[in-house]
């Protein structure tokens, strides 16, 4: 067949590196476009097919990012998702339990329907969410209407948060997780160990298989001992099914917690950010610069990268939302993996530490539903030259 067709591609990303952990890819290959879905990757795709080609050369091209952990409603530091998620290579992001059975109306028609980075969300326990006096409020925690809301709005609801629950015992968890196994969804977990509510009796005796622990590389979690060493029921939690996810936010990414879990082959299942106005501007926090840190850490690119894309997206049971793969939703993030010296810096009880490092990934492109929503130096624009006279009638 000759090249010389109609384009079948509307958009062509030449020469990148792409890495698609889903389907096992880290080569340099081409990626068509075709409206909504990816049409080809593959070697050499010819410029003639498609109505635009970018040279992507140098530069990684992967699946538009999933963030497990943001705030985007409730929070009183929560931020809007559009200008953070879609700059930042995120396509997908889950809001985590900031709104509750009274609430996520009221969230979805405001937030969720109006954004175009794609949303879900986490119901919380707490029938406010995260307003009002903020997830104490125990008669307020019905399993019976969060359910309810949850098999009212499967397409949106994927689960369940609990969290920040100040009180004695596990009355906050034990209903999430009811709510979580009736509506076959999971719990994420955002709970300090307290005196009567011990972490390996939450790890191993309250939390199901399939449930998360977020800031899992937390000083106040906390995951290792006085002499660095993780906790061996941590261990244990995992080989039940226990996954960890990173959630870095403004007070829950310590490097020495990271770093000591990482040596001893403790990975998180999922990168997050906990995204919100006090971890922008404390850390940056965004998904690239929290896998930047990640990679700083010793994990190797593709496992950041599957942390970031298609674990998170099968996690949330939708795993065509996390892959290149042919026909599926054209998310593609396009990143630069600058060298130099860069400070990455921590927070919480660490207090607020700097480390310096020679990789960053940096978001060029963002690609989502086929539609260009960023694109940091211009790559799918034409030249200034093009432009037509100022007097034209044409322009
Ligand atoms: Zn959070």
């Amino acid at each position: 067949m000759s090249d010389n067709f109609i384009p079948n591609f509307d958009l062509l990303l030449k020469g990148g590196r792409v890495l698609d952990p889903a389907n096992g890819i880290d080569d340099n290959l081409d990626v068509g476009i075709s409206g909504m879905v990816i049409g080809a990757v593959e070697k050499d795709i010819a410029s003639s097919r498609s109505l635009r080609t970018v040279d992507v050369t140098g530069l990684i091209v992967s699946p538009g990012l999933i963030d497990l952990h943001a705030h985007f409603w409730g929070y009183e530091w929560s931020i809007k998702p559009d200008e953070l998620c879609l700059a930042s290579g995120v396509t997908t992001a889950v809001d985590a339990g900031g709104s509750g059975y009274l609430t996520f109306d009221e969230f979805n028609e405001k937030v969720i329907s109006k954004s175009k980075v794609r949303i879900f969300a986490l119901l919380n326990i707490a029938a406010l969410g995260m307003t009002g006096e903020p997830e104490q409020d125990l008669e307020g925690m019905s399993v019976e209407f969060s359910l309810q809301k949850i098999l009212q709005r499967p397409d949106l609801l994927i689960g369940v948060k609990v969290a920040h629950y100040l009180g004695p015992g596990w009355e906050p968890l034990d209903r999430a997780v009811e709510v979580a196994r009736n509506s076959k969804t999971f719990v994420m977990v955002d709970q300090n160990p307290v005196e009567s509510r011990p972490m390996e009796q939450m790890l191993l005796e309250h939390m199901d298989p399939g449930d998360v622990v977020t800031h899992c590389y937390g000083s106040g979690k906390n995951m290792i001992d006085f002499a660095d060493d993780v906790y061996p029921y941590f261990f244990a939690a995992r080989d039940r099914g226990i996954k960890f996810d990173v959630g870095h936010g403004a007070g829950s990414f310590s490097w020495r917690v990271a770093q000591s879990s990482i040596d001893q082959g403790f990975f998180p299942d999922t990168i997050s950010t906990d995204l919100h106005s006090l971890s922008y501007l404390n850390n940056q926090a965004t998904m690239p610069e929290t896998m930047s840190k990640l990679l700083l850490c010793g994990i190797p690119i593709q496992d950041v990268f599957k942390m970031s894309t298609i674990d998170p997206a099968k996690h949330i049971g939708l795993p065509a939302l996390g892959s290149l793969t042919i026909s599926s939703i054209a998310d593609v993030a396009v990143f630069k993996l600058s060298e130099g010296n860069f400070g990455f810096t921590d927070n919480g009880k660490s207090g607020s530490r700097v480390r310096n490092g020679n990789l960053r990934l940096e978001p060029e492109i963002t690609i989502k539903d086929g539609m260009v929503f960023w694109d940091r130096n211009g790559r799918t624009k034409s030249d200034w030259h093009q432009t037509a006279s100022i007097s034209s009638p044409h322009i």
